[in-house]
């Protein structure tokens, strides 16, 4: 016997019929004789349907209720879930976030996971239930108020009820069959990958591979959850293969470049002709650092009289209007002449373990955009991905070429 966490995305709960469908992958497992807890998430576009509400509903809106509001959708599906699968004479219960409870701070809108308390749950186990959890949600203690996770957050949920609950695996369920190469609704010569390493899932996911919320594969590493991505629209008698999230040395054969991903989440500033003198870049990035604004790509440019300088960096599009605020208000002090800003730009990013020990990676994608008449605005590197900032009508056309560049298409 096994104890497994079973989570099934949005589209795989999107109506009663595909709620059947998951039920019937639950009872596989459990006549498998296995111990099961499932997290779902909310049926596909509710999520995005409650922020709409909340948004119209007040400009400035109080973060606590939005999250009163937007962890409805996952008390709907949990309650579903259960409510099927005792009409296929399986016992179920759902549980809430603060049911469970799973808790977290108080950063509502996107709380980290604390700790959670398992009884409750394994209890049920003893009466033979299966566990129908509501996934993105969990609960801030002492104010005792409702949290969630952030956008993509059962995923994280699902990672760390395994781990709560010492699972031997977690099964995610999704609407494709694992991780690919790059993202398969753009690229359809995409492959599925059989593995891939904790690492290099953390950073196809932090650069905008949206097929695991990057928190979850924080946690997966951490607590050495075996984390496996697998299709919900598989025959539930007869599952296929998915993608095993795992650690390095289980992976045989290693290729240089594992993955592409691009992310259309970032926005480019630049200075032009900042003082070229010692204190100016903390003049700038200090501010920014203090308002809580990453700033992710930073060039800069030495221009030929050598007592300017100009200055371009990349920062969350969602931040990009109250950045430029903040560096007019700090024009005095730090000394520019002009201040651009884009939002028309995409990161396309290329990853891989194996660039560690081959050099010149990045250098041989420079010239293949190049020949593809593709300028880059900006390039960061470290060891095991780099990045390339792009004109955002050139996404499709830079992802295809880097994938093809590096052998993963499939045949
Ligand atoms: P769920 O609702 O199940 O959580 P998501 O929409 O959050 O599903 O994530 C699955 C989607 O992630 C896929 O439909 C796919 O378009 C996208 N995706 C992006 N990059 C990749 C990748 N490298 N491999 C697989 N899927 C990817
Ligand atoms: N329903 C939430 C969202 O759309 C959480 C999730 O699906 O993972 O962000
Ligand atoms: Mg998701």
């Amino acid at each position: 016997m096994a104890r497994l966490v079973m989570k099934f995305g949005g589209t795989s709960v999107a109506n009663i019929e595909r709620i059947r469908n998951v039920a019937r992958h639950v009872e596989r497992e459990v006549k498998a004789g296995h111990e099961v807890a499932v997290v779902v998430s909310a049926m596909s576009g509710k999520t995005n349907e409650l922020v709409a509400w909340v948004r119209e509903a007040a400009n400035l809106y109080d973060p606590v209720e939005y999250d009163a509001v937007v962890a409805s959708g996952e008390q709907v599906t949990s309650g579903l879930l259960a409510i099927v699968l005792q009409s296929m004479g399986l016992p179920a219960r759902s549980w809430q976030g603060w049911q469970i409870p799973l808790l977290t701070n108080d950063a509502h809108g996107s709380a980290r996971i604390t700790g959670m308390r398992p009884e409750g749950v394994l209890a049920g186990f003893g009466r033979g239930e299966v566990a129908v959890i509501a996934g993105f949600q969990g609960i801030h203690e002492p104010s005792g108020r409702l949290t969630t996770l952030g956008r993509g957050g059962s995923d994280t949920s699902a990672v760390a009820i395994a781990a709560g609950l010492s699972a031997d695996r977690c099964d995610i369920y999704t609407d494709v069959d694992g991780v690919y190469t790059t993202d398969p609704r753009i690229v359809t010569k995409a492959r599925r990958l059989d593995r891939v390493a904790f690492e290099e899932m953390l950073e196809m996911a932090s650069l905008g591979a949206k097929v695991l919320q990057v928190r979850s594969v924080e946690l997966a590493m951490v607590h050495k959850v075996r984390t496996y991505v697998r299709s919900s629209f598989d025959d539930p008698a007869n599952p296929q293969a998915g993608t095993l999230i795992c650690d390095e040395e289980e992976i045989v054969e290693q290729q240089i470049v594992t993955g592409i991903a691009y992310s259309k989440d970032e926005a480019q500033i630049t200075l032009r002709r900042v003082a070229d003198k010692p204190g100016v870049a903390a003049a700038i990035f200090g501010p920014l650092a203090d308002a809580n604004i990453n700033v992710d790509m930073i060039i800069q440019v030495v221009s030929d009289d050598t007592t300017t300088t100009d200055i371009t960096f990349t920062v969350p599009t969602a931040d990009f209007d109250r950045a430029k605020v903040l560096l007019e208000s700090a024009h005095d002090m730090i000394g520019y002449q002009s201040l651009q800003g884009a939002t028309d730009v995409v990161k396309v990013s290329a990853i891989g373990i194996g660039m560690r020990s081959h050099a010149g990676v990045a250098a041989k994608a420079f010239r293949a955009l190049a020949d593809k008449g593709i300028n880059i605005r900006a390039i960061t590197t470290s060891e095991i991905k780099f990045s390339v900032l792009i004109d955002a009508a050139y996404t499709e056309l830079a992802v295809r070429t880097l994938h093809s560049l590096y052998g993963l298409d499939k045949a």
